[in-house]
C-alpha cells in the first residue's frame, strides 16, 4: 500500500518509514505541512501517517484541507503525550486514528493494517471517483465541478456503478439493481443507458471513467482500462 508520512522528526520519519518498507508499503515521506498538503493531493495513498507539530503549516489545519477537499485517505496522528486538545480536536476535523509518541512500531503498524481494512470512509452522502461526484442526497451530479443533468434511470445506474468502484457489473446484475425486476429481458436495454451516461459523464472530458469489458459488463475506475 502506498503511505505518506509528514513528520519533521528526522529520527521517527526514518524509523517510521524504513518499518512500513520492511512491512512492504511504499512510502512516501515529508516535512512539513504544505508538503504534505501537496503529495496528499497529488497521490491517492491509501494512508496518511500525519504528525501534529509541523514546520509551515500544522498537522490539523493539513487535515482540515484535505477533508474540506473530499479527500477520504485514512489519516492516523501522531501526536504528543499531553496533547488531548490535539486528539479531540484531530479526531473532530476527520483523523481516523492516533498514536501518541513515542509508540512501538508495531502498534503503528497494527493501526495502520486496521486503517486499510477499513471500507472507504462513508460519513456523509457523497459518492466519488476521480472528479466525478454524486450526492444521494442532493441528487446532484458534478464532474470537474459542472453540473451534469440525469435521468432519474441514468442517475440509478451511476449511483450503481459508483457504489462497486473497480468491480465489474455483468448487464444482468445492473439490471436486478437498476431495473428493479426482470421486466426487461434484454439486456440491450443497459448498453443503451450506459451509452445515454457516457455521453454526460465522460465525453468531453479528459479521461475515461466508465469502461466496457468485452463480454462481461461495465466498470466503473478512474485507472485506465486494461481489458
Ligand atoms: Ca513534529
Amino acid at each position: 500500500m502506498r503511505i505518506l508520512v509528514v513528520e519533521d522528526e528526522l529520527g521517527v520519519a526514518q524509523f517510521v518509514k524504513q518499518g512500513l518498507c520492511e512491512a512492504g508499503h511504499a512510502v512516501d515521506v515529508v516535512r512539513d505541512g504544505l508538503d504534505g498538503l501537496s503529495y496528499a493531493q497529488a497521490v491517492n495513498y491509501d494512508v496518511i501517517i500525519l504528525d501534529i507539530m509541523l514546520p509551515k503549516m500544522n498537522g490539523l489545519d493539513m487535515l482540515r484541507e484535505i477533508r474540506d477537499q473530499r479527500n477520504k485517505t485514512p489519516v492516523l496522528l501522531l501526536t504528543a503525550r499531553d496533547g488531548v486538545d490535539d486528539r479531540v480536536q484531530g479526531l473532530d476535523s476527520g483523523a481516523d486514528d492516533y498514536l501518541v509518541k513515542p509508540f512501538a512500531f508495531p502498534e503503528l503498524l497494527a493501526r495502520v493494517r486496521a486503517l486499510l481494512r477499513r471500507p472507504p470512509m462513508q460519513t456523509n452522502t457523497l459518492l466519488q471517483s476521480a472528479d466525478l461526484e454524486l450526492d444521494t442526497a442532493s441528487r446532484e451530479v458534478r464532474r470537474a465541478g459542472q453540473i451534469i443533468e440525469l435521468s432519474p434511470r441514468e442517475f440509478s445506474l451511476l449511483e450503481l456503478l459508483l457504489r462497486h468502484p473497480n468491480q465489474v457489473l455483468t448487464r444482468t446484475q445492473i439490471i436486478e439493481h437498476v431495473w428493479n425486476f426482470n421486466f426487461y429481458s434484454d439486456t440491450k436495454v443497459v448498453d443503451v443507458y450506459i451509452g445515454y451516461l457516457r455521453r454526460k459523464i465522460d465525453d468531453g472530458f479528459g479521461s475515461t471513467l466508465i469502461h466496457t469489458i468485452r463480454g462481461v459488463g461495465y466498470r466503473l475506475s478512474a485507472e485506465k482500462n486494461n481489458a
